[in-house]
């Protein structure tokens, strides 16, 4: 049976015409399920009778049962959805001041195997469909709706989406832009795509290819300022290294107007590995022509990780380094740790054949 949630504005149009039926039907029905959260059919009145029949027969909105609620002491709170029996992710609700931001994954498990990242242990099972993808916002969106969370003038909980939960948003590339989409999509969610920040480890191509379907924010994990360092944090820039990553980011930014047009370079601090102050420089360095926000990470520490956490006064140290060199660089506050569901702490369940053929 077809899940519509797997259905972007296009798709839902060509299924719609190949029903016979009219192309406003595809905003109706969006409309129903995700903007006033409705899933039955029978319930969709503005829809004809025998539409909603038909609709019935061929088609559903299935949707992954939450499985746990982990609340924090600072107000975040992580749900475990259970996507197949073998599978679950995480997704983080991050509430703020001026925002409401909802952390989503990607890929049960992750490929890129970064040295620093729980989610690496985990091995790779497979690429969240756009169900997977959209089913998170949906989810958590109608379950802070419910509890009666404050909304905003739009009637939303959540404001912002950042794809920097499990996995690696350009390697399943397709279904990410379709979900962003739909998330950006005035018949559903409506977030302005400056409310979306895509994060990367660097898959250079496809940076260019985002530029051209779903230009959001871009958030690109960094980590070092030399190729030696990045190769042994980040595999993947063996493939990808800082030159190639680094001109590509500039490509991103260029033609756009100037107005809060920035990469945001994520750098999580490791004691005594990349948190001196000569590499402060190297960084200042190598973001030079590059329109650049930085934001540091204290390392979050997972079981069986050997890495430790800079020193606050090594982090700071190294962001007034950055700052004075005109670099707009925060310390990102740690969200969720007392639940694991800080950055880099995310894991769910990996179905265990794939674990296993990523580690043998
Ligand atoms: N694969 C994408 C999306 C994951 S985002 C990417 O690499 O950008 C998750 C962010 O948390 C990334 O910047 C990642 O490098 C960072 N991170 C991973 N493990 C961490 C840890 N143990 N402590 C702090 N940050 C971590």
């Amino acid at each position: 049976m077809l899940n519509l949630l797997n259905l972007d504005q296009p798709d839902l149009t060509s299924f719609f015409t190949e029903l016979g039926e009219k192309s406003f039907r595809t905003t109706q029905v969006l409309k129903w399920i995700h903007h006033l959260g409705v899933v039955e059919f029978a319930a969709m009145t503005n829809l004809s009778k025998p539409l909603r029949q038909r609709l019935s027969e061929v088609a559903c909105v299935s949707l992954p049962p939450i499985r746990k609620v982990q609340i924090s002491a600072d107000g975040s709170r992580k749900y475990l959805l259970q996507l197949d029996p073998n599978n679950a992710i995480e997704t983080v609700f991050i509430p703020e001041d001026d925002r409401q931001t909802l952390c989503i994954s990607t890929q049960v498990g992750c490929a890129l195997n970064c040295s620093f990242c729980a989610t690496a242990q985990q091995g790779f099972s497979r690429n969240l469909t756009v169900a997977d993808l959209i089913a998170q916002l949906w989810c958590v969106e109608q379950a802070l709706r419910a509890e009666g969370y404050t909304t905003d003038p739009h009637g939303r909980v959540i404001t912002h989406v950042v794809l920097m939960g499990m996995g690696e948003p350009l390697a399943n590339f397709n279904n990410v832009v379709k979900a962003m989409r739909l998330m950006m999509d005035d018949n559903s969610y409506g977030l302005a795509r400056r409310r979306l920040t895509l994060s990367t480890a660097g898959l250079v191509p496809a940076i260019t290819k985002l530029k051209a379907l779903a230009p959001v924010n871009l958030a690109v994990s960094l980590h070092a300022p030399t190729d030696e360092l990045r190769n042994q944090l980040v595999p993947l820039n063996r493939k990808y290294p800082l030159a190639s990553l680094l001109a590509a980011c500039r490509d991103y930014l260029a033609g756009t107007t100037p107005h809060h047009h920035r990469i945001t370079f994520e750098y999580v601090m490791l004691k005594d590995l990349n948190d001196s102050p000569a590499q402060a420089r190297a960084l200042i360095k190598l973001l030079e022509g590059c329109p650049a926000k930085v934001n540091l990470i204290p390392f979050n520490p997972f079981p069986g990780s050997s890495y430790q956490r800079s020193t606050p006064e090594r982090i700071e140290q190294f962001r007034e380094l950055l700052f004075k060199a005109g670099i707009v660089t925060v310390t990102r506050k740690t969200r969720g740790g007392d639940i694991a569901a800080a950055c880099g702490q995310l894991a769910g369940q990996v179905s265990r054949s794939a674990r296993d053929v990523v580690n043998s």
